[in-house]
């Protein structure tokens, strides 16, 4: 086994592996950037090294700099974790040839899911059945229009590249469809470099199951059962849990096989995860496969007792895969966010008080007094409880939640106590469309008077965030500027992507009026009119990035 390894992650996911490390003896050094040089995994780690500052491009993406920390160190080999450079197949290529070892896939592998487009003609050959639509990627907006007419609408545009939810555009309705195509495109090239899109037909109240398998490198290949993910929110998952409810024994059975097929299609080895959306009368179409540990791998190990991350550790060690997959009792996740629960965006601060449950699984990347900063992923933990029974697992969770206290920082433990109580998760008939058909606003436990729940919230509408950061409170207000205080800019609360410009130029917009949405990690954020004005100018246009405080919208009241 290796001596020595370097995790290119942060936060929980580097705890995580840090953890099987040490039970497998493996020494390991954490690789940060300056604002992580305090973090927990840092603090926890054998050794670590600092790969650059705060922005990830500069450091956990800065593929240099984490090569020469591995030779610095002694590091045979690299645990990406998931996310950043996961599932990067020129940073697999890199260290290939540098003679570290990837643990993870193949480059190839990791190429071909890549791209989303050519994975479906993949898993189309293997025989797993794909969601109707292109062949390959599209050549034009015509072709779209005569593909999307031919399978009925409602469709799908999705970036080929694409990946956390971004990069997605349901239409609807045929007129819908050329903005669609614009807006995707220009979102794709900006968040993933790549113009390409494909189109599917949209699977109304789909329920997302994936499925996790493993391979090793002498082409043993196994499933660990399902995962079920349908709650989500703009196609990101909030909730997690193992084994599906409500499959039939013949759709599980079919499941588990393509994936298996589509994981030997591409000879695939270590860790990875098919994605299928089941439609309402149990019929599967594959959607992508992700080449990685995923966030959601807990449930999983809790009802196989296979530790997944020893596993990709033994088989990037060229062992030969050797498990016993029997599944036992029921595994419910959910995830913790320093976020304001209405508004979604990040919330930053340092979290005086922080109580996690006893009892249940907790991964967590941070502890009391850490700092979260808005500079990466907002994640404080993920709760993760077992049971014998679905009912079990889900009871555990739910007073897990109750015993969680977090203060210093706004999280969504409101919305996942609402969520792990709400009639529709209990029963296990959630669908991708939950949180549309069961809106938190129309529940009576977030009606709170205080704090970040009164006032409306719905899902994707906008409206100022209450407990936001000073500069986010700031733009949300405008800066007055110019001549008297008639004028006022709307700056970029934080850098990201304009994904949506809707107002122009002499428009006349009410108080709270959506102008823009910009896209800031991985989250859809509306930057909205501070009062009743008229635009004066527009200073961005869709895909385009911004920096932290670029003015965006100039109004005069
Ligand atoms: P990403 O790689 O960004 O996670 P996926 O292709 O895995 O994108 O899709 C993420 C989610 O988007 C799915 O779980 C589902 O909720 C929704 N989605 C994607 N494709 C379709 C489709 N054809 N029909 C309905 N929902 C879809």
């Amino acid at each position: 086994m290796f001596q020595k390894i370097l995790i290119a992650n942060r936060g929980e996911i580097a705890l995580r592996i840090l953890r099987t490390c040490r039970e497998m003896g493996i020494r390991a050094v954490v690789a940060h950037s300056t604002a992580d040089a305090d973090s927990l995994p840092v603090r926890q780690a054998d050794g670590s090294i600092c790969i650059g500052p705060a922005e990830a491009r500069s450091s956990y993406l800065n593929v240099p700099a984490i090569i020469s920390a591995a030779a610095i160190t002694d590091s045979e080999a690299i645990h990406p974790g998931y996310g950043l450079l996961s599932e990067n197949p020129a940073f697999a290529e890199i260290c290939r040839a540098c003679g570290i070892t990837f643990i993870g896939p193949s480059p190839e592998a990791i190429r071909l899911m890549g791209d989303k487009a050519q994975a479906r003609q993949m898993a189309k050959q293997a025989g797993a059945p794909v969601v109707p639509g292109s062949k390959g990627p599209l050549d034009s907006l015509e072709q779209a229009q005569a593909l999307a007419d031919e399978i009925g609408y409602p469709v799908i545009v999705k970036a080929a590249a694409g990946g956390g939810g971004r990069g997605m555009r349901i239409v609807r309705e045929p007129d819908m469809l050329a903005r669609a195509f614009t807006t995707c495109q220009a979102e794709a090239v900006a968040a993933f470099g790549s113009s390409e899109l494909y189109l599917e037909k949209f699977i109304e109240e789909a329920r997302h199951v994936e499925v996790q398998v493993l391979g090793d490198r002498s082409g043993i290949r196994v499933h660990l059962g399902e995962r079920d993910c349908s709650v989500q929110r703009r196609h990101q998952k909030l909730l997690e849990e193992s084994p599906a409810p409500a499959l039939s024994r013949e759709t599980r059975a079919g499941l588990c096989k393509a994936a298996l097929a589509v994981a030997n299609a591409v000879n695939y080895v270590s860790a990875g995860t098919v994605e299928f959306l089941v439609d309402r009368s149990g019929r599967f179409y594959f959607i992508e496969m992700n080449t990685r540990i995923q966030v959601e791998h807990p449930v999983t190990e809790l009802v196989t007792g296979v530790d997944l991350v020893a596993e990709q550790l033994r088989i990037a060690n060229r062992e030969r895969l050797d498990v016993d997959v029997t599944l036992t009792g029921h595994a419910v996740e959910v995830r913790l966010y320093a976020e304001d629960p209405r508004s979604f965006l990040p919330q930053a601060g340092r979290l005086e008080r922080l109580r996690l449950p006893h009892g249940i699984r907790v991964d967590a990347g941070v502890e009391e007094g850490d700092e979260v900063g808005v500079a990466y992923d907002p994640m404080i933990a993920k709760l993760i409880a077992h049971g014998p029974t679905r009912d079990e697992a889900f009871a555990r969770l739910h007073d897990a939640l109750a015993e969680t206290e977090v203060a210093g920082v706004v999280t969504n433990l409101p919305f996942l106590r609402w969520l792990v109580s709400h009639p529709a998760v209990l029963a296990g008939r959630t669908t991708t469309a939950f949180l549309t058909d069961f809106p938190p606003l129309a529940e009576p436990p977030l009606r709170l008077p205080t704090g970040p729940w009164d006032g409306a919230w719905r899902l994707n509408l906008p409206s100022p965030p209450p407990h936001s950061p000073p500069d986010v409170d700031e733009a949300a207000r405008g800066s007055r500027s110019g001549d008297g205080a008639e004028q006022s800019a709307l700056t970029a609360p934080m850098p990201g992507t304009v994904i949506r410009v809707l107002a122009k130029e002499g428009d006349r917009v009410e108080h709270r009026q959506p102008l823009l949405v910009l896209e800031a990690m991985k989250m859809e954020t509306p930057v909205v009119s501070p009062y009743e004005a008229v635009v004066r100018s527009v200073h961005v246009a869709e895909g385009d990035r911004v920096a932290g405080g670029a003015v965006l919208v100039e109004l005069e009241e």
